[in-house]
C-alpha cells in the first residue's frame, strides 16, 4: 500500500510539473470554427490550445493591433501564454497582426478567403494558426519548401504549401514551447 501511495504522489508531482501555460483561441463573430482550428493546432503542434470562446471587441472598428491588445487585457490570465484571435474584419484590413512581445496574434478570415471557398479558408486558417504560434514562440521562418513555416508572397500560395511543420521545426517548436513553460500534449500513439 505504501508503495502505491508513493507511486500516486510521484504521478501527482509529474502532472503538476506538466501544467503550464497555453495558447488561448478566441473567436470574433460566429463565423469561426474555433473547435476545428483548436483541434488542428493541437494535433499538428502538440501543445495545448485553450478554447477561450467568443470575444466582442469594445470597438470593432479599431485597428487590429488595438483589438488584439484589448483582448489580451480582457482575457489573458496566469494560464495564458498568448492569445490568438480569429475573426472577419473585412477585406480592407490586414490579413493578420502578430506581436510576440505583446502576447497576441489576430487573423482576418476575410483576407484568407478566396472566391468564397470555405474548405480553402479553413485550411489556410489552420496553417496561419501554426505560423503565428511559432512566431509567438519567437521561432524563425524555415527555408525548407515542405514546411508550413516557409515564407510566402500571396494568400493563394498557402494552398500549395504544407499544412504542417517539417520534422526539425516541429522538434524546435516543442522544445521552445517546453522551455517557455507551455503545456505539451501527450504524443499520439503510433499505429
Ligand atoms: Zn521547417
Amino acid at each position: 500500500m505504501k508503495k502505491l501511495i508513493s507511486a500516486l504522489v510521484l504521478a501527482a508531482v509529474a502532472l503538476a510539473a506538466q501544467a503550464g501555460t497555453s495558447f488561448k483561441l478566441l473567436s470574433v463573430g460566429d463565423d469561426v470554427d474555433a473547435a476545428a482550428l483548436r483541434d488542428y493546432m493541437q494535433e499538428q503542434g502538440g501543445v495545448a490550445v485553450e478554447l477561450g470562446g467568443a470575444y466582442a471587441p469594445a470597438d470593432p472598428a479599431a485597428a487590429l493591433d488595438a483589438i488584439g491588445r484589448a483582448a489580451v487585457a480582457d482575457t489573458a490570465d496566469d494560464g495564458t501564454y498568448a492569445v490568438i484571435l480569429y475573426g472577419r474584419f473585412g477585406t480592407d484590413r490586414p490579413q493578420g497582426v502578430c506581436l510576440p512581445a505583446e502576447r497576441f496574434a489576430i487573423l482576418n478570415l476575410d483576407r484568407l478567403e478566396s472566391a468564397g471557398d470555405p474548405a480553402k479558408v479553413g485550411r489556410r486558417a489552420g496553417q496561419e494558426g501554426l505560423r503565428v504560434m511559432s512566431m509567438l514562440l519567437d521561432m524563425p521562418m524555415c527555408p525548407f519548401p515542405l514546411c508550413v513555416l516557409v515564407g510566402y508572397q500571396k494568400t493563394e500560395d498557402l494552398d500549395r504549401m504544407s499544412g504542417n511543420f517539417c520534422p526539425p521545426c516541429h522538434e524546435q517548436f516543442l522544445k521552445t514551447a517546453a522551455d517557455k513553460g507551455l503545456t505539451l500534449l501527450p504524443a499520439p500513439a503510433a499505429d
